[in-house]
């Protein structure tokens, strides 16, 4: 039998229920959390909370190492997935990986979801033409996903319309505990069709409106990190490439350059592999900068909006 956080002493029914509504569902995220969160969300003392988490490590598989030997065969597996402008691809070494969450964070107008959608239609493209050959799966927080402007796109690389609409799913997620469902189930739509795609655009608008102020943080960013890493594992069992649109805020505590930071802050800067910046240019112009890269240099490359599409 699978056990559940029940079954960890000191954990009882009116704590479990606690534990659950902050995400803290199953054993190994338990194992994982910090005693001061833990404690902030059910209302145990700290002390307590160490014996629980202790208790959560034994019981865990957190013994679940592979040898390098099996990473690199994983990593052999790695595809890219074009974004249909030659600079920002060269930036990215070669296109957005499987196996990877890319990140694209900016302003609102900043070309985010019009990267979304001409990935999704590269996507459904041959694997010679800079695509997966896949069908792709979307999930929309914002209610921005435009067939219309898909058709355009697909017309652009000469491809059947009718044909690119039918490979792309589009599933709209009404708020936070919603779109965490959305991930969770999109292994599901990946044993009926080939998804090698997935989006989430956007990451955070949801969590960012429903957890407002200090006492919600933590709860939002534990919800965010298993999120997170639920779209992750999605790239890895399935060789999927994870692209997530992340929207920015200024903060306050920047006095020089710029003050704009991404939503969701360690946690989604941590899980993502590639974080871009995309930052407005003039006439159609955007800047897309390379943060954080785990082995390519920090950079830039200019793309351009259009009505065919992104190009460089
Ligand atoms: P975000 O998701 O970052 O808020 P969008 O991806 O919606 O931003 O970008 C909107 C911008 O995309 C518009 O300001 C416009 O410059 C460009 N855009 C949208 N549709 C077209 C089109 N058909 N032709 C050219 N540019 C377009
Ligand atoms: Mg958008």
């Amino acid at each position: 039998k699978k056990l559940t956080i029940e079954d960890l002493p000191g954990v009882g029914e009116a704590t479990a229920e606690k534990l659950r509504e902050n995400g803290y569902d199953d054993i190994m995220a338990i194992a994982v959390a910090s005693p001061k969160d833990l404690a902030d969300i059910s209302g145990i003392a700290e002390g307590a909370a160490v014996k629980i988490i202790n208790a959560a490590r034994k019981y865990a598989d957190v013994g679940n190492f592979e040898t390098g030997e099996e990473i690199l065969k994983r990593r052999k597996e790695v595809r890219k997935l074009s974004t249909g402008a030659q600079g920002l691809d060269n930036l990215i070494g070669g296109g957005l990986e499987t196996q990877s969450i890319t990140e694209f964070f900016g302003e609102f107008g900043s070309g985010k979801t019009q990267i979304m959608l001409q990935l999704a239609v590269n996507a459904t493209m041959p694997e010679e033409q800079g695509g997966l050959n896949s069908d792709v799966l979307i999930i929309d927080t914002e209610n921005t996903f435009r067939p219309e402007r898909v058709i355009q796109m697909a017309k652009a690389k000469n491809l059947d319309p009718d044909e690119t609409l039918k490979r792309i799913h589009v599933a709209r997620a009404y708020n936070a505990h919603h779109q965490i469902l959305l991930a969770e189930k999109a292994s599901d739509i990946a044993k009926e069709f080939p998804i090698k795609l997935l989006i989430v655009d956007s990451l955070t608008s949801h969590f960012r409106s429903e957890y407002v102020g200090r006492g919600s943080l933590a709860e939002r960013q534990q919800l965010l990190n298993k999120h997170m890493h639920d779209l992750l594992k999605f790239g890895t069992i399935f060789n999927a490439v994870i692209a997530v649109t992340n929207q920015v805020s200024a903060n306050p505590a920047v006095f020089f350059g710029d003050p704009m930071t991404p939503i969701g802050g360690n946690i989604v800067g941590h899980t993502a592999t590639f974080r871009l910046y995309l930052r407005k240019a003039k006439a159609g112009k955007r800047i897309a900068r390379l943060i954080d890269s785990p082995y390519l240099p920090e950079g830039e490359a200019v793309i351009t909006l259009t009505e065919d599409g992104i190009i460089d």
